[in-house]
């Protein structure tokens, strides 16, 4: 379904095999653990080609292959892999580039769970170094003879430094390591990992692409067969899988995720400017925004701005944020993003860094811009200054 045809065709018909089930345009959902076989002659050739057909339920189903085809489609990859979770996602793909005795550099800035694995993995016997997001080429400093895998996310978690990674790849490439990217951010949309250097590319799809907050389910896509097999290899070694269900609801979510990116962004950017002009915001933490640390990169690199980013806030007393949050009509609290819903939450990365210091003029909220109206989500903000201000 590639040739020439743009990504708007593409997205509609990634992963559709309508020939294959009876003129269904989706895949049906295959709740299957076992498989049967006619023969041990049929048995024997299911093993030798159990990534590509249907031999034992953890290793894949027609309903996970058409998410997986569609994923590695619309990114233009080789093929991609899909389990659990977005977490389950990053340490499989860690895992299978590393062993004992290997180097990670690994951004400063990741999704913290990320960092929770490099302390699993240092327990295994492989050492991370943690970098400054802006270091670009400057990376060559820390790679060592044993770097195997630069594992970037770009924009960063909570602070959205926005990282020049083809420079970051080139240097990685030179040394033969592997560049993996969590590329949640840009949700498949917004940033082509494979034209910027990367090898791995990593979705919680959990997110945007499933886009529904109802799913949990994460994606790892190769650029090469190599690559792919070495991913799928170490999640058939760790026995991870993704449910029948959420690989449906996350292909179903993956035909309307354009539309939604639209929507994500112009709200997202409308809110970021607003909030700039607010006399209690110090910062606004927007790739698209000129504020932004790696904003030039962005224009470079990005097509465009998912709804998720974050606010400095001038130095104000905790309770007072907390009278804010608290008493918000639309944006709710609670982790995870990606989903219709405006999410503002509390955070503070001073704890979490080690490669560089965060410094902030007060305390930072990040905010996901969802698909409500945005003259109702600026009343709700607006509101929210008020009792941050101190009133009832
Ligand atoms: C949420 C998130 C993950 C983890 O995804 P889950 O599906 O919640 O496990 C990974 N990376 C980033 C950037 C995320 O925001």
């Amino acid at each position: 379904m590639k040739g020439n045809r743009r990504r708007e065709t593409r997205i509609v018909h990634a992963g559709s095999h309508p020939e294959k089930f009876r003129g269904a345009m989706n895949p049906p959902v295959y709740r299957a653990s076992t498989i049967v076989f006619p023969t041990v002659e049929a048995m024997r050739e299911a093993n030798k080609n159990r990534f590509d057909t249907t031999y034992y339920g953890r290793h894949g189903t027609p309903t996970s292959f058409a998410l997986e085809e569609a994923m590695a489609d619309l990114d233009d990859g080789y093929r991609s892999v899909a389990v659990c979770s977005g977490l389950a996602a990053i340490t499989v793909a860690l895992m299978a580039f590393v062993k004992s005795g290997d180097h990670v550099l690994m951004a400063d800035t990741v999704y913290d769970p990320s960092r929770r694995v490099a302390q699993f993995l240092a327990g295994c016997g492989v050492e991370t170094t943690f970098y400054d997001p802006t270091i670009g080429a400057g990376i060559a400093t820390l790679v060592q003879p044993n770097t195997k895998v630069v594992f970037t996310e770009s924009p960063g978690s909570l602070t959205f430094e926005v990282q020049d990674v083809p420079a970051i790849a080139k240097v990685a490439h030179a040394h033969g390591a592997k560049v993996l990217l969590d590329n949640t951010w840009a949700a498949g949309h917004f940033f082509k990992p494979f034209d910027h250097g990367v090898d791995v590319s990593i979705q919680a799809a959990t997110k945007y692409i499933a886009g529904h907050a109802d799913v949990m389910i994460g994606l790892v896509t190769a650029k090469t067969e190599d690559d792919w097999r070495a991913v799928k290899t170490q999640s058939a070694i760790m026995g991870y899988c993704a449910g029948p269900d959420e690989c449906y609801l996350t292909l179903r979510g993956l035909k309307t995720l354009d539309m939604r990116m639209e929507r994500h962004q112009e709200t997202g950017l409308l809110l970021a400017n607003w909030l700039a002009a607010r006399p209690e915001v110090a910062t606004v933490l927007h790739p698209a925004l000129q504020s932004c640390p790696g904003h030039d990169i962005w224009k470079r690199d990005f097509t465009g701005s998912s709804g998720l980013f974050s606010i400095v806030l001038k130095d104000v007393p905790a309770a007072r944020v907390e009278a804010m949050l608290d008493g918000m009509s639309i944006f709710a609290m609670g982790f995870s993003w990606g989903g219709f819903e405006s999410l503002m939450i509390p955070a503070n990365p001073t704890s979490i860094r080690t490669a560089t210091k965060w410094q902030a003029a007060g305390p930072l909220l990040r905010l996901h811009a969802g698909q409500e109206d945005p003259d109702d989500l600026i009343a709700d903000l607006e509101a929210g200054f008020a009792r941050l201000n101190g009133a009832a």
